[in-house]
């Protein structure tokens, strides 16, 4: 089966090309360098325009939050508010439609076959491949933990709802951090994964990133259109 983690490298920058063990694979995100998705220019014959696109609208739904505590449970929440109000703003769906990959195509890398349009769409549509049943809605089910040697700072697989937050790292994020976080490993439970740490302009990866962006334009005050 397979299990995707995200780790994090800031702290362990000389192990960055670390290892894929079986069935594992480590994520390495290097925060020097903030990974900001491109997009295709209106200007590009590529370019589609995002009306041409429905949007349906996410409602984010905790569903079973474990082993936070107050404070830590106030910054989870305000990175729900950040994912939800990211995600259904006209700039996120211009952005995963338009986004363009490292090969400057419209397209995710290991898109399962699917276009932007699609991706966005099953995005949007909130049935987690374990939740069928529940669209419109993004459920959480989040389990903190603590391991404080570990370069993991969340990790889920195919065959579970939960999505594990190591504290180690969480305590120092911010909500749109967090934001990012929860939004790349909830990409993976819609079926979308990425071959390796490296693979920044896949689905998880890059819509993890458009998401941290914009939650932090947001939590400065800006105000997302
Ligand atoms: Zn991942």
């Amino acid at each position: 089966m397979k299990k995707w983690i995200l780790a994090c490298s800031f702290l362990f920058a000389t192990t960055a090309q670390c290892c894929v063990h079986s069935g594992h694979k480590e994520m390495m995100v290097d925060s020097n360098q903030i990974q900001v998705p491109k997009i295709i220019s209106t200007s590009d014959s590529q370019y589609l325009e995002p009306s041409t696109v429905l949007a349906s609208r996410l409602v984010v739904k905790a569903m079973d939050i474990k082993g936070f505590d107050a404070e830590s449970l106030k910054k989870l929440k305000s990175a729900f508010v950040v994912l939800e109000k990211v995600v259904n703003s006209a700039e996120f769906k211009n952005r995963v439609i338009n986004f363009k990959n490292n090969q400057n195509q419209r397209s995710f890398a290991s898109n399962n076959g699917y276009s932007n349009e699609q991706i966005f769409a099953t995005f949007m549509d909130g049935r987690e491949t374990l939740q069928p049943n529940t669209p419109g809605e993004m459920n959480y089910f989040v389990q903190l933990y603590y391991k404080r040697y570990s370069k993991v700072i969340g990790w889920t697989n195919g065959d579970i709802n939960t999505i594990n937050v190591n504290w180690k790292f969480f305590r120092n994020f911010k909500p749109s951090e967090v934001a990012g976080n929860l939004a790349h490993e909830w990409t993976h439970k819609l079926g979308f994964g990425h071959t390796s740490a490296a693979e920044h302009d896949s689905a998880p990866y890059a819509i993890g990133y458009i998401v941290r962006e914009m939650g932090e334009r947001y939590l400065k005050g800006e105000e997302l259109h």
